[in-house]
């Protein structure tokens, strides 16, 4: 009996409230991601290759482009990596390093699921990455800019994800962020919380932008994931999940499922989706 051929997808998005004129971004970054799929990696390795994409990209909030912290000094930036397989890596409130995602990878080798602040740090520089010196972008918000608009072309949030299904059926989340503007020095927010910021299983993978303390609240990512697994087509449980929050409150979700890839969020929000129609990777 001939299996039915599973047609890879990528889906990235780069944060709910940021411009869409910025989506040509999210569409190098699918395209990157891609290109490790085609050469034979996973989905995990390709969600994690767009996210460096945009990492690297200065109108997105993660890694190069992350934005200062209340104090006006500070950088401190999260990430995550989930598959369907069980794979699981997190940091939060690392700095000085230029790709926060490639450290939440390593995170998966080691006995746990996430590594914090100063330990982070190390583990990092052990693994060889850093230090890198964020600079804040020359745009990026001024401290204490709490409900003034954002100056052009950057926003309070501006996370990046990717979701992916590979050929062999295998689905991947990876996030990247710089928080939430304007946040103290040490917060945390939902994008390195399993079931929050992001979800993958055996049913999909699901990643979540906007204001972090209001995501964590509604385990939003999880959530989402069991109306898919329930059988919801995705784009209804996205946007269900989406009015789950109150017009003021900005949140954006992307997902892939084994038919389905969509986006929605409240906001403006940049996202691209990739299908190979060369079917490559299976
Ligand atoms: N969710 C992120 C955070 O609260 C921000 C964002 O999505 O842009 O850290």
């Amino acid at each position: 009996m001939r299996m039915a051929r599973i047609r890879p997808v990528l889906v990235v998005h780069g944060g709910a409230g940021n411009h869409r004129y910025n989506e040509d971004g999210c569409s190098a970054a699918a395209r990157r991601g891609l290109e490790r799929l085609r050469a034979g990696e996973d989905a995990l390795a390709a969600a994690v290759a767009a996210v460096v994409a945009m990492e690297d990209d200065p109108r997105f909030n993660a890694g190069t482009g992350a934005m200062l912290r209340s104090d006006g000094a500070t950088i401190e930036t999260d990430a995550s990596v989930m598959d369907s397989s069980g794979r699981l890596g997190a940091v939060c409130c690392l700095r000085d390093v230029r790709n926060p995602v490639l450290v939440a990878r390593q995170v998966v080798e080691t006995p746990h699921w996430m590594l914090a602040g100063p330990g982070a740090v190390d583990f990092a520089r052990a693994q060889g990455f850093g230090p890198h010196r964020l600079e804040p972008a020359a745009d990026a918000l001024p401290p204490g800019a709490a409900g003034e608009p954002a100056p052009a072309g950057r926003h309070e949030t501006d996370t990046v994800g990717a979701v992916v299904l590979d050929g062999r059926g295998l689905f991947a989340v990876a996030s990247s962020t710089g928080g939430s503007a304007p946040a103290m020095v040490g917060r945390v927010g939902d994008t390195p919380i399993p079931g929050c910021g992001y979800w993958a299983g055996p049913h999909g993978a699901v990643a979540a932008t906007g204001v972090g303390e209001q995501i964590v609240a509604r385990l939003l990512a999880r959530v989402v994931y069991e109306w898919i697994e329930r059988g919801m087509p995705l784009q209804q449980a996205l946007e269900r999940g989406v009015a789950l929050f109150p017009a003021s409150c900005a949140v954006g979700l992307i997902g892939v499922t084994r038919h389905e890839a969509a986006a929605a969020s409240n906001r403006e929000m940049p996202f691209h989706v990739l299908c190979d129609d060369e079917g490559a990777g299976d």
